[in-house]
């Protein structure tokens, strides 16, 4: 099918976890940077209108198919926010102290802590390729108050996990990727381009 594909992301997070996936199938995975493809902007209200965009931006800069992702927190009682706008909630410059506090503080008083963790995974064999592979990847959690745990980043550690009776960042990392948003996405995008080889 290919056997190089650029990573619409310079996380090095990411590209760890993604590369492990693809090198069974032959495919090695480029980060966007190295191969001098610009941030892109991600204007769109939905996790796959960005995800698209920033797949479609990279493998047009590089000629090569391309793979994006795009992820954040959902909370059942703000309506689905802060959703595509996770990163930034609580504004410029981001950061995850100021986002979680925000977050603690609009559920003051709120009984529903009903939240998810959503990643959507786009892949383009070409700029135009009328058909891309979608995958996604849903995680339900409750926020809580109080932060527990040192491991992940973002929401993880006022995100708990009923039935494992602990936060996101309490895991053991390669159990959180098992089983996170990502990982759901991650496995689903895995078994489409094999059913399609
Ligand atoms: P991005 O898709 O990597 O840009 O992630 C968007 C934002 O969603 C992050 O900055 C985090 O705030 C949040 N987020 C996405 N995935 C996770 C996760 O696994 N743990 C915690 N926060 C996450």
């Amino acid at each position: 099918m290919f056997d190089r594909i650029v990573l619409a992301s310079n996380n090095a997070g990411k590209l760890k976890e993604f590369s492990a996936l693809f090198a069974p199938l032959g495919i090695t995975v480029i980060p966007q940077g190295e191969l001098g493809v610009p941030e892109c902007p991600e204007p769109h209200h939905t996790f796959l209108e960005n995800a698209l965009e920033k797949a479609r931006h990279a493998s047009r800069v590089t000629g090569l198919p391309a793979l994006a992702d795009d992820s954040g927190i959902c909370v059942d009682a703000l309506g689905g926010a802060p959703g595509v706008y996770s990163a930034r909630f609580a504004g410029e410059p981001k950061s995850d102290a100021r986002n979680n506090a925000l977050l603690v503080e609009k559920l003051q008083g709120e009984a529903n802590r009903r939240a998810w963790y959503t990643c959507v995974l786009v892949l383009v064999r070409h700029p135009d390729d009328p058909h891309p592979i979608v995958a996604d990847g849903v995680w339900v959690g409750q926020v809580q108050d109080t932060p527990a745990g040192e491991g992940g980043f973002g929401y993880d550690p006022y995100f708990f996990l009923p039935e494992h009776g602990r936060t996101a960042a309490e895991l053991d990392p390669a159990e959180k990727n098992r089983i996170s948003h990502r990982g759901q996405a991650l496995a689903a995008l895995i078994a489409r381009l094999k059913a399609l080889a």
